[in-house]
């Protein structure tokens, strides 16, 4: 047999078989060989029940000496209880499902039991184990591999193929340079494969897979540095010199954060390189990402070149588009706005001046990308909360000058390991810092109980002059879901805040009603905003203290932290209410971490933390191909480690043409297939 023949040469598999092998990527023998087990089960020894030890997982051998239902018998989803004993003591086993497993148990007969062990009113107790009768094949002793879920194969029967082809270890040959292997104390890939599946010990199984992880992330961080050598490689960028931007700075009634410095100072870099700029801003809610992307857009228009910025809403749009004209007009800087919006002769003017060069900066939604829009010369293109947009919207943009530097922002604070590869082709600049004065918001959970006196507060707040935000995850009442929707709420709190101006903003609206009343809180007409999620993203109003979030447990970890950022934006001290109606564990942990820390970051790597990293990473709307053993979160060391080798590799053969690096790509080409196109 060889490791490229066809599972369908195996005993046991025919061609329903094969398709659902099939359906999982596993094609050849050799794939099968890479489809590694999710757990292990330790059945290598049988512990006596007085020796069991609750919370770990044991495997007992016992005889079933009663059978009954604690629950409706009749009922199909009655829990079953058998009490079960050896030599040394008894112990409970349960399973729900009970009259269909019922059957399959007799009185005084012998069965062994896997599981977790746990303790339950003292008694000590195994829910839903695996089971076998005593001495049937497979009731094994051993550490037995547990196979991921197949549809029509059993982990049993994987097992039972992983056996038939034990003979083909010695095929798999070492295909990584030997300093690599050398540097990382690598396993050889035989030893891998063979104890990931069958492992005598638990080192043996790290070992393996320490091995396998690295491979996989090597791979993986070849295939992307080849991409970004690709995107980068002697493209060249206009000369922007930003040392022109001094006067701007000086303009400004703050001085910059040391993270803005550093930022600007990089992108001074990149424009003046004369190679094209391709850098991430990362930075908080509230860090001042603006700022300096108007120092970029100041020097690009004092160097003679346009410069276009595009952010995910109107709103947003039109907030930037004020705050950018009033900054850049005392300089003769002329800036102009377009927004799907726009009545048609509107338009036709700021494309007129576009095209003309009258309008040096651009402010916009993604009408800026429309095929029409043509710049006269642009040199620098700005996307504002860049995880809202995807690649292709980018490129689009990139396509509207020759080769424009190019600049992204997002609050998203992802960890930066996982930013360099989500971002591969760009490079990376972090605002860590907050501008001077800003005290963290003061952040409190509560339930329905503690509503009016979280209200109560606000009132306070808006007697003294403040504003404030309460959010509502939902438009109108539904049947369905009984969050309170944010129609229901502006009726309520309007009485309750009688004397007081509030309004209510929801999705649903006229985009002129909404921008009205935006720019009507804007500027402080509106005291208390009741809203659906629309005030999301970026909105600046810095005498807004208050933001009260009803149903808090509805919104994920970095909606909420997003949300809390609209506020703690000037220098007064900020509040935000967390109501939550559910005390389900993960909207416990949610509302402590947001409680005990501002730190976007660190709200981050606990949001990927509480989600899994699955949810993120398995959606591929990162463009990322999908990983079998890595978890890049939890292997962040490895990939560091990793992507360090692939470097390396890449950087002596960025082609990857040398003889020893042909395995390597042909797994980079299987790994990222036709989504990401490699000419390799
Ligand atoms: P974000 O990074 O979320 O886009 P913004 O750019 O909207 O943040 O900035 C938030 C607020 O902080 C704005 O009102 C801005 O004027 C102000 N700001 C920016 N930089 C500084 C600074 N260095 N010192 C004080 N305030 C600043
Ligand atoms: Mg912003």
């Amino acid at each position: 047999m060889n490791l490229k023949d066809s599972v369908s040469s195996l005993k046991g598999v025919g061609p329903k078989k094969a398709e659902a092998l099939g359906k999982n990527g596993i094609y050849t023998v050799e794939d099968l060989l890479y489809f590694f087990p999710r757990k292990y089960e330790d059945r290598r020894s049988v512990t006596e029940i007085r020796a069991l030890q609750p919370g770990k997982e044991q495997l007992v051998s016992a005889k079933v000496l009663s059978r009954r239902y604690s629950g409706n018998p009749y009922k199909k989803n009655t829990p079953l209880s058998l009490l079960v004993s050896d030599e040394t003591g008894t112990i409970e086993v349960v399973f729900f499902n009970g009259r269909y497993i019922a059957k399959l148990f007799a009185v005084n007969r012998e069965y062994s039991f896997y599981g977790r062990v746990t303790e339950n009113l003292g008694r000590l107790q195994m829910v839903h184990p695996e089971f076998h009768p005593s001495g049937d094949p497979a009731d094994a002793r051993g550490i037995i591999p547990v196979y991921p879920q197949i549809s029509g194969i059993s982990s049993n029967e994987i097992c039972r193929l992983q056996k038939q082809i034990q003979a083909l270890y010695p095929q798999l040959e070492e295909w990584l340079p030997a300093d690599i292997v050398a540097e990382n104390r690598l396993a050889d890939p035989a030893y891998a494969v063979r104890h990931i599946h069958f492992p005598d010990d638990g080192r043996q199984v790290l070992e393996g897979k320490f091995r396998l992880i690295f491979e996989e992330l090597l791979i993986l961080e070849t295939g992307l540095l080849y991409i970004r050598s690709d995107s980068k490689s002697g493209r060249n960028g206009p000369v922007i010199d930003g040392k022109c931007s001094g006067e701007f700075i000086r303009s400004l009634p703050f001085s910059l954060t040391e993270g803005q410095q550093e930022a600007w100072e990089a992108i001074q870099r990149d424009m003046a390189s004369g190679r094209r700029m391709n850098r991430l801003i990362q930075g908080d809610v509230g860090s001042g990402k603006t700022a300096v992307a108007e120092l970029a857009m100041f020097a690009a228009a004092k160097n003679g070149y346009q410069s276009v910025m595009m952010a995910p809403t109107e709103l947003l749009a039109k907030q930037h588009m004020q705050s950018v004209s009033a900054a850049f007009s005392p300089f003769g800087i002329r800036t102009g706005l377009l927004c799907s919006s726009m009545k048609s002769t509107q338009r036709r003017e700021v494309l007129r001046q576009l095209q003309s060069g009258e309008i040096q900066v651009l402010i916009g939604t993604h009408a800026v990308i429309s095929p029409d829009v043509a710049f006269a010369r642009l040199g620098l293109v700005i996307t504002d909360e860049q995880h809202r947009f995807g690649v292709s919207q980018r490129s689009l943009l990139t396509k509207k000058g020759e080769d424009p530097h190019v600049l992204v922002m997002t609050a998203t604070p992802i960890p930066r390991t996982l930013a360099v590869i989500l971002y591969g082709d760009l490079d990376i600049s972090q605002i860590r810092t907050m501008p001077a004065g800003r005290q963290p918001v003061h952040t409190v959970r509560t339930d329905g109980e503690g509503r009016e006196e979280v209200y109560r507060f606000v009132k306070e707040q808006l007697k003294n002059g403040r504003q404030a935000y309460v959010v509502a995850p939902l438009i109108e009442e539904s049947d369905k879901i009984d969050a309170r929707s944010a129609e229901e709420l502006d009726k309520e709190l309007k009485k309750f805040f009688s004397g007081f101006c509030t309004a209510l903003v929801h999705g649903d609206m006229k985009q002129e009603e909404k921008d009205n009343i935006m720019d009507a809180f804007f500027q402080g007409k509106i005291d208390l905003l009741i809203s659906t999620v629309v005030i999301e993203v970026g909105i600046n109003v810095p005498n807004a203290t208050v933001m009260v979030i009803e149903n808090a447990e509805r919104f994920g970890l970095a909606q909420l932290h997003q949300l809390r950022g609209r506020v703690g934006r000037g220098e007064a001290q900020s509040y935000c209410f967390l109501i939550c109606e559910s005390d389900s564990e993960t909207a416990q942990e949610r509302s402590r971490i947001l409680c005990s820390t501002n730190d976007g970051f660190k709200i981050a790597e606990a949001d990927l933390r509480l989600r899994g990293p699955g949810e993120i990473f398995g959606t591929r709307q990162h463009g990322l191909p999908e990983l079998h053993i890595s978890d890049l979160i939890r292997h962040g060391d490895v990939l560091e480690k990793a992507k360090n080798a692939a470097a390396s590799i890449i950087s002596t053969d960025p082609l990857l043409t040398a003889e020893q690096h042909q395995t390597l790509k042909e797994k980079v080409k299987k790994m990222f297939g036709e989504e990401i196109k490699l000419e390799l």
